[in-house]
């Protein structure tokens, strides 16, 4: 082959490689742009949805705020110090702001009333320990004013699902808590209605078991004197003194008990011992027992919580159940009268006290209408002891029933209060 072929064979060979290169870079270029192309829809597809999204998020948003504006309840926002971050109108209406600068930025316990601080602060707790929450609690408002709210406080959370602030919705309970407190005091004037009426009832035997003491005290001093007078020995003297201070005292204790049990004037929740109060209102129920040849057996658990309530309320209760004990006994020859008063303490840690008597008993269908108001089976009876008298437990967060005792004849009331660190509110 010469030289000239050669080149010519070369020349041809660089031509078709640079032929093949060719077609080959447009094919990769062709390719690139078919991709270019579909990851430009895909991308314009994506901006496209995502601008979608947002506008429906933004529609949502303007929806949930018109929503939020609008409601009628109260809707806030704070952070876990208490710092408010948004309260709507109906908001800013029931705290009495002007605009939304006066409590926005302010703490949440500039409102809350000092006294309810403690247990707004729990709630804010357990709400960021992801529960939701209710507690009615009062408010001092701008204007300086309590009211009573109701507030359902709930978590908010980020995209991480940490709980960044409390979104509570509040209302204004102030109507019905005057109307509750209205009905409990009607309810207060009729309990002690009650307890005059019993007092009324057990008036005469009250006036002579007084007497006795004061007979004896009479008689004592009668008996001093004379021997002062006689100038006999100091000794006499002295044990007639001790004698007169007794009964004094026996009297003074009647007079107390009887005063205590008529007084209308509203008590302070207090610790009590049921053991005591079951105590008191026997000893008031004794001068009856007496009188009607019923013989009154305790039986005393020493292992019972205290509980927390009105003891002139609770001592009613126990001195109704026992004095329609006597009245339904009236009828059992005199030695089988008995009534048993036994506390124990009952499940769930309450305290528990049962009534018995050996009286006629009920059929079990009667047992429920016992607590219907006004039902009386009695001349002179109102039919408002035992509903008054389940009122009251029930206020103090017990219950009250009667069953047919198992042996022997009777009725036995029975009814169990919460141990008084369950704190509660009187009902
Ligand atoms: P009241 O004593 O004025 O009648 P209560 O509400 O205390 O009103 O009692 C309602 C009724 O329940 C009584 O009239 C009586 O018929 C019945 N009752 C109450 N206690 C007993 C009891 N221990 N045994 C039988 N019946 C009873």
């Amino acid at each position: 082959m010469d030289q000239a072929s050669l080149g010519l064979g070369l020349w041809s060979v660089v031509c078709a490689a640079f032929i093949v290169l060719a077609v080959g870079a447009m094919i990769f270029v062709g390719r690139l742009n078919a991709h270019l192309r579909q990851a430009k829809a895909v991308l314009e597809r994506e901006v496209c949805q995502r601008k979608a999204a947002q506008a429906q998020l933004a529609q949502n948003e303007k929806r949930l705020r018109q929503i939020i504006e609008t409601e009628p309840e109260c809707v806030k926002v704070h952070s876990r110090d208490g710092t408010i971050l948004e309260m709507n109108p109906a908001g800013l209406q029931l705290v009495e702001a002007g605009s939304a600068s006066d409590v926005i930025g302010i703490s949440v316990y500039e409102l809350v009333a000092p006294d309810f601080a403690t247990a707004y602060r729990s709630l804010v707790e357990k709400v960021f320990a992801g529960a939701v929450e209710k507690l009615e609690f009062e408010i001092i408002s701008l204007k300086d004013r309590r009211l009573w709210m109701e507030t359902h406080a709930a978590p908010l959370t980020d995209s991480n699902g940490i709980v960044t602030a409390v979104l509570a919705i509040t209302r204004n309970i102030s109507a019905q808590k005057r109307y509750e407190q209205q009905m409990r005091q009607q309810y207060r004037e009729l309990a002690h209605a009650s307890r005059l009426d019993t007092m009324g009832q057990l008036a005469t035997m009250l006036a002579h078991e007084l007497n006795q003491p004061l007979t004896a005290i009479a008689n004592y001093s009668k008996g001093a004197l004379l021997r002062l007078r006689n100038s006999q020995g100091r000794e006499e003297v002295i044990g007639a003194m001790e004698h007169i201070c007794a009964q004094s005292e026996r009297a003074a204790n009647i007079i107390r008990s009887l005063r205590g049990f008529v007084s209308q004037t509203e008590e302070e929740l207090s610790c009590l011992s049921i053991n005591e109060v079951v105590e008191q209102a026997l000893s008031i129920a004794q001068i009856e027992a007496l009188a009607r040849n019923v013989s009154v057996e305790c039986e005393f658990s020493n292992d019972l919580p205290s509980v927390l309530g009105e003891r002139t309320q609770l001592e009613q209760v126990v001195l109704n159940i026992v004095r329609n004990g006597f009245e339904a006994m009236e009828q059992v020859p005199a030695s089988g009268r008995m009534i048993k008063v036994i506390t124990r303490s009952g499940s769930n840690g309450m305290a528990h006290v049962r009534i018995e008597d050996t009286g006629p008993g009920l059929p079990p269908e009667e047992l429920d209408t016992l607590f219907t108001p006004f039902l009386t089976t009695k001349r002179a009876g109102m039919g408002l002891g035992l509903s008054i008298s389940r009122s009251i437990i029930e206020a103090h967060g017990g219950r009250l029933s009667a069953t047919q005792n198992v042996k022997g004849r009777g009725l036995s009331f029975t009814f169990d209060l919460p141990p008084s660190n369950e704190q509660r509110v009187l009902q």
